[in-house]
């Protein structure tokens, strides 16, 4: 039997009139490189979105053309965010920490026509000209400085758009927006979202037991707008008209926290060493900041430390552990607790709020083992595998990797976990990262998130050596913080009750800092190669 129901397309422009109809009045506030404020609101935001939309069909746009970005976090990259997709065109953030000739390859791969970039970013657009051919290159002029000659100016662009802009007709499955991996294992892998899957992750994220935004929230990403598109928030942070609150480049402690007090930020999102530098900054000012009690700080990326939600629910700030990829836009599993887990102990309940938590409506997980899916016990490890309508189900112009998706279809994410029967998934291990010990596996994620609970530790990273014995043993490599010491006996000592005997690391040694990947996380590749070498006695 057919149903009755309208087949209503799931794409953006909806989200855009939405906002823009019913929260006119709602303020968007974004840090410049001169440090001051600009604000303007949404009623602002959905005129010069629409602007944006309409220039850039006036200039020839097509539907499915890409245009590339290379900003911080500002309002011109939301109406990018929405004025590129209005129009049938594909945003693709470009990620500007990466170097200028992985840059360069991404752009190329992607076959961006257009360029819109922040002008204090124009030295990166020096460094990568030669080697990409854009049609036209549009300049937001963050710093009121004109712009450089044969460029475009982007306020001058939007200023031609009469204001009657007709968004086309458009097909929930086309394409929206493109994001490329960072890149850690290989050539980056380019994920191309549709607009059904940017809208249902939108409503998904913005559930209460997900990332739980509403038009009360004031919401400030921290996570680049060219990182995973800054997790969706930009998206579902307007779906529900959210006063939003953009960083620019500013993301040192000092000025995070003065934006969190000075708009009365409630929630924000980032990745742990963003964090780790903000709770150390609360720690040596404790009456510096009046931040908004419960404030809720998501955490991804990486994992989130237990010492990290501890440390932040001592100032009454709430650490929302969430777990994601770039396949998979990236939301899919929160770590919230389920009303009877709150009966447990309070370390207990840190344990729990420490793992990545459980899958948001509509992700399904599973863990594949070498004997095939493993059972939801809280102690077999396996691949953990994932699918659901905003889960990638392949690479952009990259059959070679159609390995990464099982025969049944499911996503094969490279991370190993553990779920237990209340359905939390713990993530042990990157496959690439993996110890295995005399044929059994250690979790360096175990071993570093028990070590930074040591309070000499700033940082540690565990990484898998040769071993003649044992195949591979654990070394740990381990930053201390300022002023504070510590020696390998102590750290092994602190570290014995609280995991397996043969998991201790055999090694510990002492850096300056951990090598990092262009998105904050650990180079563990690069901090294997170092320690290939390594002696055991
Ligand atoms: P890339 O794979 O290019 O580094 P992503 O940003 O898509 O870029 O990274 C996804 C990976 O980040 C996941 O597969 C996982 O290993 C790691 N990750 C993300 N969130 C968490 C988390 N909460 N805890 C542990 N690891 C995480």
């Amino acid at each position: 039997m057919q149903s009755t129901m309208m087949d209503f397309p799931l794409t953006l422009p909806h989200l855009l009139e939405r906002a823009g109809r019913l929260f006119g009045p709602q303020e968007i506030v974004t840090r410049l490189p001169d440090r001051s404020l600009h604000r303007y609101t949404y009623a602002d935001f959905y005129r010069r979105s629409r602007a944006l939309a309409e220039a850039l069909q006036k200039a020839g746009l097509q539907k499915g053309d890409r245009v590339a970005t290379l900003s911080w976090n500002t309002y011109a990259h939301l109406e990018a965010y929405f004025g590129i997709p209005a129009v049938g065109g594909v945003l693709h953030t470009l990620n500007l920490r990466l170097h200028p000739s992985d840059i360069a390859y991404i752009v190329n791969h992607a076959e961006d026509r257009f360029l819109i970039v922040d002008d204090v970013l124009l030295k990166l657009y020096e460094a990568i000209k030669e080697h990409v051919k854009f049609e036209k290159v549009i300049v937001v002029p963050l710093t009121g400085q004109p712009v450089p000659e044969g460029l475009t100016d982007y306020e001058a662009f939007i200023a031609q758009a009469s204001g009657d802009f007709q968004y086309p007709e458009l097909d929930e499955r086309e394409a929206l927006g493109m994001c490329y991996t960072s890149g850690t294992t290989g050539k980056p892998k380019g994920v191309v979202y549709s607009h059904r899957s940017t809208v249902l992750h939108s409503l998904g994220s913005a559930l209460p037991d997900a990332l739980n935004l509403s038009a009360q929230d004031v919401l400030c990403p921290v996570v680049p707008m060219f990182h995973v598109m800054a997790w969706g928030l930009p998206f579902t942070g307007v779906m529900t008209g959210a006063k939003l609150v953009l960083p620019g480049p500013h993301l040192d402690p000092v000025s995070l926290l003065e934006l969190y007090e000075g708009e009365a930020v409630t929630k924000t999102a980032g990745v742990p060493t963003i964090w780790l530098g903000v709770l150390q900054t609360l720690q040596k000012e404790p009456e510096r900041f009046k931040l908004v009690k419960g404030m809720e700080m998501v955490v991804g990326g990486s994992a989130a430390p237990e010492a990290l939600i501890r440390g932040f629910d001592r100032f009454g700030l709430k650490v929302l552990h969430a777990w994601g990829m770039t396949e998979t836009s990236p939301l899919g599993t929160t770590s919230r607790l389920k009303p009877h887990l709150k009966r447990l102990s309070p370390d207990e309940q840190y344990a729990y709020r420490a793992t990545q938590g459980i899958p948001t409506p509509l992700v399904e997980v599973r863990a594949v083992g070498e004997k095939g899916v493993v059972p939801w016990d809280g102690k077999s490890m396996g691949e953990l595998e994932v699918r659901g309508p905003w889960v990638a189900s392949s690479y952009y112009k990259l059959d070679s990797e159609q390995g990464k998706w099982s025969e049944d279809g499911w996503f094969r994410t490279g991370d190993v976990v553990t779920i237990d029967p209340e359905g939390y998934v713990k993530i042990t291990d990157r496959t690439k990262d993996l110890i295995k010990s005399g044929g059994e596996w250690i979790s360096s994620l175990d071993l570093e998130n028990a070590l930074m609970g040591h309070p000499a530790v700033k940082e540690a990273a565990v990484i898998a050596i040769p071993h003649p014995k044992w195949a591979e043993r654990p070394l740990a490599a381990v930053v201390l913080k300022e002023g504070m010491s510590a020696t390998p006996e102590e750290l092994r000592a602190f570290l014995e009750p609280k995991v397996a005997k043969w998991w201790l690391p055999d090694a510990f040694v002492f850096v300056d800092e951990i090598p990092r990947t262009s998105t904050g996380k650990f180079l563990k590749a690069q901090l294997r190669e170092q320690y290939k070498n390594w002696q055991w006695e």
